[in-house]
């Protein structure tokens, strides 16, 4: 079939094309631990979803990362990429984005309240995941269905470098859509716009981040 797109042909893997991400503000991406398995469904049509080549940055003192949509495509050149290939850290990841909901939620520690059925941003950057994921999808559609309103048992292995997007996936059954609150998707355009100035003060914060461990914390703590 030629009219499917890429990560569904298996094209995944030419990593030619570079577009551009911002800070993804109140929208709240889906992650897991390592070892957990979550139930979701997606809320995204397999034909949606458009590779986007997006940085991963954690400052320090942080907990979660913040994400930027590399510029190369859009300005020409990307301080992250330049950050990134003079410090070696990791380049750009070819990202897929799509819309689920985290069915089981989780209880918070503190109210012990439960909240379910969450809208999460689901981003997908790792290969074999993708691959496997693809495979699902394939099938799906193979038998005349798609993949919103899909329900996924996703899990993911305790390896430490397993993806936190999940490396394990079940289909489940198709849900009626109609019974939940909130199908609409995320502006995905919106979300992984470029943004030079964002990229900008991360890089600045980079910087001072390194001289900040280069540099000794106080004279006092020079022994002579
Ligand atoms: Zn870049």
């Amino acid at each position: 079939m030629t009219d499917k797109p890429a990560w569904l042909a298996g094209e995944w893997y030419d990593k030619d094309s570079t577009t551009g991400s911002s800070d993804d503000g109140e929208i709240r991406r889906f992650f897991m631990k390592p070892g957990e398995e979550r139930k979701l469904i997606f809320l995204t049509d397999a034909e949606t979803p458009q590779p986007v080549w997006e940085h991963k940055v954690f400052h320090t003192g942080t907990k979660m990362p913040s994400f930027h949509t590399c510029l190369r495509e859009s300005e020409g050149n990307c301080p992250l990429c330049d950050w990134h290939s003079e410090h070696g850290k990791v380049p750009a990841r070819k990202t897929l984005f799509m819309t689920v909901i985290d069915v089981e939620g989780f209880v918070s520690n503190r109210t012990q309240k439960a909240y379910t059925n969450l809208k999460r941003l689901y981003a997908i950057t790792s290969s074999s995941s993708i691959e496997l994921l693809s495979k699902r999808v394939n099938r799906l559609i193979d038998g005349g269905k798609n993949l919103r309103g899909a329900q996924f048992m996703i899990g993911r292995t305790t390896n430490d470098k397993s993806p936190a997007s999940g490396d394990d996936f079940e289909y489940l059954e198709h849900i009626d859509l109609d019974t939940l609150e909130d199908t609409a998707e995320y502006d995905y355009e919106a979300i992984t716009k470029p943004d030079p100035e964002a990229v900008k003060r991360c890089v600045e914060r980079l910087k001072t981040e390194i001289e900040a461990v280069s540099k000794p914390v106080d004279e006092a703590d020079i022994p002579f």
